[in-house]
C-alpha cells in the first residue's frame, strides 16, 4: 500500500517483552517439565495490535510506556523498525512489562503477564492528544490502567476517532469506557467473563446493550459479528495448520482496523481480518507472525 494514502490509526496500551517457552505439555502446578525451545520476541496487545495494523497497511503512532532496561531499549527499537511513530512512547523508572507465556505441542498457549511500566500509563500525557488528533481508528486493550484507557478513549471519542477495545484481561467495564466505545472486540472467553453468558450469541447480545457494534472471536470457529438493531452475522475463519496462535487475536483486531480505517463495510473488513490471523497462526510467536500487507492481499 502506499504510505500517503495509508490511514492513521493510534494504538494506546501495553508493550512486554514476551518470553516464550515451548513444550510438549505445559507443567501443572508444582511440576516442572523440560522445554523444547526458548524465544525472546516483542510483543504486549498494544505493541501487537500496532505492529499488525501496521503492517497492514496503516500509519501507526504508540502510545505507553517502557522500562529504562534493556528490553525497553529493544522494545522501542522493535516498533520504530516497524515503521511506527513512538513519540508516545515514555522510558519510565524501573522494569518495562514482560510475558511469560508457554506454547504447547498443539498450538495452545497459556500467559502471565507482569505490567512494569505499563503501569505507570494512569492517563494520557502532554503531546498525546496532538497524535490522536486525525486517526481514523483508536485502539485500546486492558493491560494498562484504567484510568488512563478512559482518558484515551474519551480523547479518541472527540477527535472522531473509531474506538475498537479489546477488553483483555477481561475486567468490569465501567460506564464511563463503555460510552466512549464503538467496536468491542473480545474473545469468546473474555466475552463469557464481562456478561455472565457462555453462549456466544448471548454474550454478544449482552455486548450490544453496552456498546453499538460487537465482535466475539471463536478461534478456529471464526467471529461472531454484531451490530445494534441488525441481525448477528457468523464469518468463518479460514483453515489453515496451526503452529502457534499467540497473537491470533491481536493481529484480527489490528487488521480489522485497517480495513475499517479505509471505510471498508464491517463484513469485509472481518474476512480480511480473518486472513490476516490465519496467516499468523502459521507462524511462531506474535508480533513475528504478523502478516504484511502484500502477504494478506495474496492469500
Ligand atoms: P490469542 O489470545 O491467541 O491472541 P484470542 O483468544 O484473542 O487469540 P481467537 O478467538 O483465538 O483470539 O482468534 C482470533 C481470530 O484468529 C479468530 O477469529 C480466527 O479468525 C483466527 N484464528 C484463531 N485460531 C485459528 C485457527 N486455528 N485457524 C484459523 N484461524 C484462526
Amino acid at each position: 500500500m502506499n504510505r500517503a494514502s495509508a490511514p492513521r490509526i493510534a494504538v494506546f496500551g501495553s508493550v512486554n517483552m514476551d518470553l516464550v517457552a515451548y513444550v510438549d505439555v505445559a507443567p501443572a502446578s508444582g511440576e516442572t517439565v523440560q522445554g523444547r525451545e526458548f524465544r525472546q520476541i516483542p510483543g504486549g496487545k498494544g505493541a501487537n495490535q500496532a505492529v499488525a495494523a501496521a503492517r497492514a497497511g496503516a500509519e501507526v503512532a504508540f502510545l505507553g510506556a517502557v522500562g529504562d532496561d534493556a528490553f525497553g531499549v529493544q522494545l522501542r527499537t522493535t516498533l520504530v523498525d516497524h515503521g511506527i511513530e513512538v513519540s508516545g512512547l515514555r522510558t519510565v523508572a524501573g522494569t518495562s512489562g514482560v510475558a511469560h507465556i508457554v506454547v504447547e505441542g498443539d498450538g495452545a498457549n497459556s500467559i502471565i503477564v507482569v505490567p512494569g511500566a505499563n503501569g505507570t500509563v494512569t492517563a494520557l500525557r502532554e503531546g498525546d492528544i496532538q497524535l490522536l488528533d486525525g486517526v481514523r481508528a483508536l485502539l485500546l486493550q486492558l493491560e494498562t490502567p484504567m484510568s488512563g484507557v478512559v482518558a484515551a478513549a474519551r480523547a479518541g471519542r472527540s477527535l472522531g476517532a473509531t474506538t475498537v477495545l479489546t477488553p483483555a484481561p477481561a475486567r468490569p467495564l465501567p460506564p464511563e469506557l463503555l460510552e466512549c466505545v464503538d467496536v468491542i472486540l473480545p474473545n469468546q472467553h473474555e466475552a463469557a467473563a464481562i456478561t455472565g453468558q457462555d453462549d456466544p450469541e448471548r454474550a454478544l447480545a449482552a455486548l450490544l446493550e453496552t456498546v453499538p457494534e460487537a465482535v466475539v472471536t471463536l478461534g478456529a470457529d471464526g467471529v461472531l459479528y454484531g451490530r445494534r438493531g441488525a441481525d448477528p452475522v457468523r464469518v468463518p475463519a479460514v483453515r489453515v495448520e496451526p503452529v502457534d496462535t499467540t497473537g491470533a487475536g491481536d493481529t484480527f483486531c489490528g487488521a480489522f482496523a485497517v480495513a475499517r480505517a479505509e471505510g471498508r463495510d464491517p463484513e469485509t473488513a472481518l474476512r480480511f481480518a480473518a486472513k490476516a490471523a490465519a496467516l499468523s497462526v502459521r507462524r511462531h510467536g506474535a508480533s513475528t507472525s504478523m502478516p504484511t500487507r502484500a502477504e494478506i492481499d495474496a492469500f
